[in-house]
């Protein structure tokens, strides 16, 4: 028996750990959630983004992603891959995550369940590696796919490409990891430096993490929410639910920014260098979704993904923008029950 992390809550639920084995030995789990009915529809997993962990899909408000999918009638599976800080830190790369975690966390949910076909949401690095995966057909169980703010073509904004550019090279010879816990504690001369500069340059809350997630993942202030779409209780949660991001994945965002389209790490030679020189291995629906405020990836990044799969397979993906929403609270906002999560059920269900 495996016990289930305390911050794995919600009134009325249950939920399971249940673990598995990456293709290269690496320990991840996927959390099952059940509701007070049994599920009526089929399987869905959700897979978070970097250094964060599939709580983030549980944030405090009156309806998260997983209460809304629950009523709905699905069997709710979160995975946990190894860029969750609840797993051990290490230097992963998107290709490891494509290769070795979701491929092997899909056939769980498919032995666990019986059910020989999923369905999935993916957010953000949980998406760009998802879709390296199903590019590559290495997920051929899953027919029918959300996705969140990035896929195939990371686009930033012009400050963080020159982040991407400069800094990193700078703050990788510092340091292994950022950590937005550094914002609460800042440990070592990486961490107090980098404390210290965005102590100077964001004043827009006076939550440290907030303000260090800002830092750590791209411009704006705030870059992965909007503040108004946030319930303060939320504001506070956040505080616990962002650590650890490597700089190994750094260094292939940056060079993938830099091409225009996800790249390889080039750290094994089952990818091609460019995702897009494959033709993608699979009949999954895809409806890209992407909030019309995002500071972190630019909508411009789905629709970027939109056209390409669309060019490929006309009139059958969907793309979504919100408007008044940005990069996380797409599933974290205190509204998103009303004005996002419809729109998900609705592209879920057409097939
Ligand atoms: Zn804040």
């Amino acid at each position: 028996m495996v016990q289930t992390l305390k911050k794995y809550t919600g009134e009325g639920l249950v939920f399971t750990t249940v673990p598995f084995v990456a293709g290269d030995g690496f320990g991840c789990n996927l959390i099952h959630v059940k509701g007070s009915t049994a599920p009526k529809k089929g399987p869905v997993l959700l897979v978070h983004g970097a250094g964060v962990s599939a709580s983030i899909f549980l944030a405090p408000v009156k309806k998260n992603i997983v209460d809304y999918l629950l009523e709905e009638g699905y069997d709710v599976w979160l995975e946990n891959w190894r860029s969750s800080i609840d797993l051990p830190p290490n230097q992963w790369t998107l290709d490891q995550a494509a290769l070795y975690d979701h491929p092997f966390a899909v056939k769980k949910v498919v032995e666990e369940t019986g059910q020989p076909r999923i369905k999935a949401i993916i957010h953000c690095q949980g998406s760009t590696s998802f879709m390296m995966s199903v590019v590559m057909g290495l997920v051929p169980q899953v027919y029918n796919i959300i996705s969140n703010a990035v896929s195939l073509h990371p686009v930033v904004p012009d400050f963080s490409r020159f982040k991407l550019g400069y800094l990193v090279p700078v703050v990788k010879m510092m340091t292994p990891y950022l950590n937005p816990q550094w914002g609460v504690q800042p440990r070592g001369f990486a961490a107090i430096m980098i404390n210290t500069l965005v102590r100077l340059t964001h004043h827009e809350c006076s939550n440290g993490v907030c303000k260090q997630v800002s830092f750590t993942y791209g411009s704006g202030f705030p870059a992965l929410w909007r503040h108004e779409n946030l319930n303060e209780e939320t504001h506070e949660w956040i505080s616990h639910e962002f650590a650890h991001v490597p700089m190994s994945f750094y260094r292939q965002i940056a060079l993938s920014v830099k091409e225009g389209h996800l790249r390889s790490a080039g750290d094994n030679d089952f990818f091609p260098a460019s995702l897009l020189e494959h033709q993608p291995q699979t009949d999954a629906r895809i409806t890209f979704f992407a909030g019309e405020k995002n500071l972190c990836f630019l909508p411009l990044s789905q629709q970027k993904s939109f056209e390409y799969f669309d060019r490929i397979r006309p009139n059958y993906h969907g793309l979504q923008l919100v408007p008044g929403y940005s990069h996380l609270d797409i599933f974290i906002g205190r509204n998103a029950f009303r004005d996002v999560f419809p729109l998900m059920a609705q592209a879920l269900s057409l097939n």
